[in-house]
């Protein structure tokens, strides 16, 4: 659930859990005490807390430490709802309660005291790993209808052939769909410049339908 609602490349998920990549202090509210929605904080670079300690993994030996693809810096907030488009016409989303905040608090943590907690007891997650739990959903969700059915050594059948680097286009789409400004989009997703927007901006396009082009003429 993260993936698509941050947009996170996995790579930075899969390195950038620890005490400060979430603006909570307080783990019993619900926001934080500022009374500004929980973010996610992406730092351009920080500890390495793979394999359990903060040595540098294999990716990170060079720079000493893990470092965003291009510096992008960015608070990411979390979402409460979100609106599921994904239920008949055009304008006909549904409004859903996401369990994204909460399970961001107990998800994650590297020392006892820290917002988030138990799955991944500190010692970080491999990509291999979130991609097979992605591929896990995307079975029971019966997603993989466009991308097709692939084999995996890990499971006992066919798997819809899905990335977790998917879950980012999601996020974009979403966002999209919703009319974020695209100025202000890559201000979340950490692209350099809104024509990396383009293929997406294409497949929603594609969604769009007559009633939507009444509105704008
Ligand atoms: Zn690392």
């Amino acid at each position: 659930m993260l993936l698509p609602f941050t947009g996170l490349r996995v790579n930075t998920f899969c390195h950038i859990h620890g005490p400060t990549w979430l603006t909570w202090i307080d783990a019993d509210t619900t926001e934080t005490n500022d009374n500004d929605p929980p973010k996610l904080k992406v730092p351009n670079a920080g500890v390495c807390h793979k394999n359990g300690d903060t040595s540098p993994c294999t990716n990170c030996e060079d720079e000493g430490e893990f470092t965003t693809k291009y510096d992008d810096e960015r608070d990411i907030p979390l979402a409460k709802t979100w609106n599921n488009f994904n239920k008949g016409g055009h304008y006909d989303f549904t409004t859903q309660e996401l369990g994204l905040r909460k399970l961001c608090k107990s998800y994650f943590k590297v020392t006892r005291d820290d917002i988030g907690n138990e799955m991944i007891a500190g010692d970080g997650i491999s990509e291999g790993t979130v991609n097979k739990w992605l591929k896990q959903i995307a079975v029971d969700a019966q997603i993989g209808l466009e991308r097709g059915l692939t084999d995996d050594a890990r499971f006992d059948e066919k798997v819809p052939d899905v990335y977790p680097h998917d879950m980012r286009g999601t996020f974009i789409m979403q966002l999209i769909r919703n009319n974020m400004q695209r100025t202000k989009l890559i201000k979340y997703t950490g692209h350099d410049h809104v024509s990396s927007l383009e293929d997406y901006e294409e497949r929603v396009a594609d969604e769009t339908d007559a009633r939507e082009f009444l509105d704008h003429i």
